[in-house]
């Protein structure tokens, strides 16, 4: 594979080589793979077929581009730890997805989506049970959302300019006699998997395909006042969030799971619920024996937002993130968050608290298939090596 080296026109500082990195999937469709190197002063990139000059030029403009907006004027945020288990000590270091995949247990059908096998279903399973264990505890009301979520409902929270990059369109065939019956006869797709349908074939898009759980509950309690003035519910939903040449087994994938806990009402309410499923959690994840940490952390926002946003969110200490170890690579997975977006989505939903002014809310997050890739990577595949607690779910 061709490899061009760029010199970036700032050095990239440390805490940001992870973000810029994952970022520069976004920069060029011919780039296959992206890595900073050296003390943050070189980007190397792999591309699909050797460049000409010009093509190197136009690359690097826009790396510039991201480079520049990303780390000029940055500041690296005070990173505050609330838990640390990352000492805990757990029996295995291998990497579970070869194995998962030999045994069948993940059926890789595209680029990050995965069908799972009974193993891997029952550690999600199991973790469901737990994660409701937490919901009741809240009394939280059980809710069911649409895979699809429209345009316009995105539009309204901002969608758009924080995270455009990993957006999810749905869309379907105009309906049109003659656009279906050509559809009927002549669509195949290529040698890349990509069908051959020209784009006029398909209506406006006006859907997209849901990034997240809690947004749906506060679409439904939008331009209202809150019942009772607070709701606590609780729901699972297919997540897509399209990450590109960064999506790699299941830690990162384009369709996954996620079960929130979620906190509408007076800010105090709001937050103290969140401080108290931290809390819960700690006792359920120090059951299971997993070793991780809770840290503040900043959500993935795109390059013209990125700067901002992540001042913002660490500045008011807006999202904990659990990172759980995966020792075969010493390193960690954001399996959950804890969050709190004050007034934000109340202001922008118009969703009001008795008094008239706007609800605030919050979430706790937990990704499915990460938290059942982080424990296999820490307990391995067979159930003897898992804590006793959990043997049951598999013999
Ligand atoms: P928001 O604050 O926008 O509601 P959220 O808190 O609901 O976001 P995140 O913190 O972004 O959502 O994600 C929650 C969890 O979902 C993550 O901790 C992770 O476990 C899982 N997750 C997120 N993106 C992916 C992905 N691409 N593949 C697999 N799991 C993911
Ligand atoms: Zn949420």
């Amino acid at each position: 594979m061709p490899e061009i080296e760029l010199t970036p026109t700032l050095t990239i500082p440390e805490h940001l080589v992870g973000e810029v990195q994952t970022k520069l999937a976004y920069v060029d469709e011919r780039i296959i793979q992206a890595e900073v190197a050296g003390s943050g002063d070189m980007i190397k990139l792999q591309l699909f077929q050797e460049a000409d000059d010009e093509t190197v030029h136009e690359i690097d403009e826009k790396v510039q581009r991201v480079v520049t907006s990303m780390v000029k004027g940055s500041f690296k945020p005070k990173v505050q730890v609330l838990e640390d288990f990352q000492d805990r000590p757990v029996p295995y270091r291998l990497d579970p997805h070869d194995e998962l995949l030999a045994r069948g247990e993940l059926n890789q059908e595209a680029t990050g989506i995965f069908a799972l096998g009974p193993l891997v279903t029952n550690v999600i399973e199991y973790f469901e049970t737990r994660f409701l264990e937490l919901a009741g505890s809240f009394e939280a009301a059980q809710h069911r959302f649409p895979t699809l979520i429209p345009a316009s409902y995105m539009e309204r929270v901002n969608y758009f300019s924080a995270f455009p990059h990993s957006l999810t369109f749905a869309t379907h065939l105009r309906e049109d006699l003659d656009v279906i019956d050509h559809f009927a006869q002549h669509a195949a797709c290529n040698e890349h998997g990509a069908l051959n349908t020209s784009r006029d074939s398909f209506a406006s898009t006006q859907t997209l395909l849901s990034p997240a759980v809690c947004y749906h509950l506060y679409f439904s309690l939008a331009d209202r006042s809150l019942p009772k003035g607070q709701v606590i519910a609780t729901a699972v939903g297919n997540c897509f969030r399209y990450e590109a040449i960064n999506l790699t087994s299941l830690e990162r994938l384009w369709n996954f799971t996620m079960r929130e806990v979620i906190f509408v009402g007076p800010k105090e309410f709001v937050l103290d619920n969140r401080e108290l499923a931290r809390q819960r959690m700690r006792e359920i994840l120090g059951e299971i024996g997993l070793a991780y940490h809770v840290e503040s952390a900043n959500d993935p926002f795109f390059i013209g937002e990125f700067r901002k946003q992540v001042a913002f969110q660490s500045a008011f200490q807006l999202k904990y993130e659990i990172r759980a170890r995966l020792p075969f690579k010493e390193s960690t997975l954001a399996v959950g968050s804890y969050n709190y977006h004050q007034d934000f989505f109340g202001r922008q939903l118009n969703m009001t608290l008795e008094d008239g002014s706007p609800a605030h809310t919050g979430c706790a997050a937990f990704g499915l298939e990460r938290m059942a890739f982080a424990f296999l990577a820490q307990f391995g595949l067979d159930p003897q090596n898992w804590p006793p607690s959990m043997q049951h779910i598999w013999s």
